[in-house]
């Protein structure tokens, strides 16, 4: 049975691939899907690979204070359908022609609230490359390790039913920064000092070295540059999880087509343009320290006055890939990720408390055991 009539006659069908854009085959007419590690869409009814055809110009940089200028003015926007879910807050875009699925970030169901923003178009994508056969033997592998894991969720189909393909939003930022500041520039020295100290019951003095610090007023001024500055732009996910998620194979980025997100969901930024700045304003602070030290010089450093200004700040927004295995154990939310490029699996580990009960009973009983074992042998 093709993909199309399977998603126009059971749109909850469509919607649990993680939803569905409408690109047809250009051979049957059937709905395509993206296929993972290449650049075509594939006819699961036909067969036919079809080429997405690239923008060959290169993945532009945008300049961020003429952007934001014409943000205000309501330009360099396109209209996205975004509906909240309800339960976790995630921003899901569901496809046009979907009116539910579920939520990629905790399974609860999404019902399309059509609620339409502006908002800034990726420019550039990483396309899936480990596909769904994989992203599952991925996922086993990593939950048979777990000993404590509840049993269902070592059964694959338990898995294959909650994965969902899905791009998070990121915003990445270049900058020149140029930072004035004030600090002290500290300079070891050695002074010997005498000491009394016991030997055989007299007191004897004694001298020793010791290292102090003389500290000198600094100031000046250090450049730095920062090349792509990659900044999550979604706050469904705990930050140490989008952390985790790292390294990203940025070099390969695609420029963006709607083609790569067929048969994957998206997720809207929630950290807008400014604000994603602010936090890679704060990314770079450890770099500009440190610049600003060994400017100073000396043997220890304190800084005490940063003063940055930027220049030459551009931006892009791109998605990059990840397979969620999102389920409910106990009233709680558990994620698994795997990063869509390098197959790195992330995951909140669920413990099975009837398995650590288990556990913890068995290891008291051979503690007790041992214990008896040892009085036994030392009171002999
Ligand atoms: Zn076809
Ligand atoms: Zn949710």
């Amino acid at each position: 049975m093709g993909e199309g009539e399977a998603s126009e006659a059971a749109p909850a069908r469509a919607t649990a691939e993680g939803g569905e854009r409408r690109f047809p085959c250009k051979r049957c007419g059937a709905q395509l899907a993206f296929a993972p590690g290449t650049y075509a869409l594939r006819c699961a009814h036909c067969g036919a690979r079809n080429e997405i055809e690239l923008d060959e110009t290169a993945i532009e940089e945008l300049d961020f204070g003429a952007y934001l200028a014409r943000l205000e003015d309501g330009e360099a926007h396109e209209d996205r359908i975004v509906s909240p879910c309800v339960s976790c807050g995630a921003r899901v875009e569901l496809p046009t022609n979907v009116t539910s699925g579920p939520c990629p970030f905790c399974s609860k169901t999404v019902v399309a609230t059509g609620r339409s923003e502006k908002l800034v178009r990726p420019a550039s994508l990483l396309p899936f490359k480990v596909d769904k056969r994989r992203a599952r033997e991925q996922f086993g592998a990593w939950i048979q390790k777990l000993w404590f894991a509840p049993r269902d969720l070592k059964k694959a189909a338990v898995i294959d039913g909650r994965l969902r393909g899905v791009y998070l939003p990121y915003w990445t930022y270049d900058s020149g920064v140029v930072t004035d500041y004030t600090g002290r520039r500290g300079v070891y020295y050695w002074v010997t000092q005498t000491y009394t100290t016991m030997v055989n019951g007299k007191p004897q003095i004694r001298t020793r070295q010791v290292r102090k610090t003389r500290w000198y007023p600094a100031s000046g001024r250090v450049r730095n540059f920062f090349d792509d500055l990659l900044v999550p732009a979604s706050t469904s996910l705990p930050p140490d999880q989008m952390h985790k998620l790292e390294p990203w194979d940025i070099a390969e980025l695609t420029p963006y087509a709607d083609e790569f997100l067929a048969g994957f969901g998206s997720e809207s930024y929630a950290v807008n343009l400014p604000t994603g700045f602010e936090r890679a304003k704060e990314m770079m602070v450890p770099e500009i320290r440190a610049t600003i030290c060994r400017d100073i010089g000396g043997d220890e450093q304190q800084v005490t006055t940063m003063n940055p200004s930027y220049h030459s700040v551009t931006f892009k927004h791109l998605l990059l890939p990840v397979w969620i295995c999102a389920y409910r154990y106990r009233d709680r939310v558990f994620r698994i990720l795997v990063n869509a490029r390098t197959g790195e699996v992330i995951g909140d580990r669920p413990w099975s408390w009837k398995k650590i009960s288990f556990a913890v009973a068995v290891g008291i009983t051979i503690l007790v055991a041992a214990v008896a074992v040892f009085l036994v042998v030392f009171n002999n």
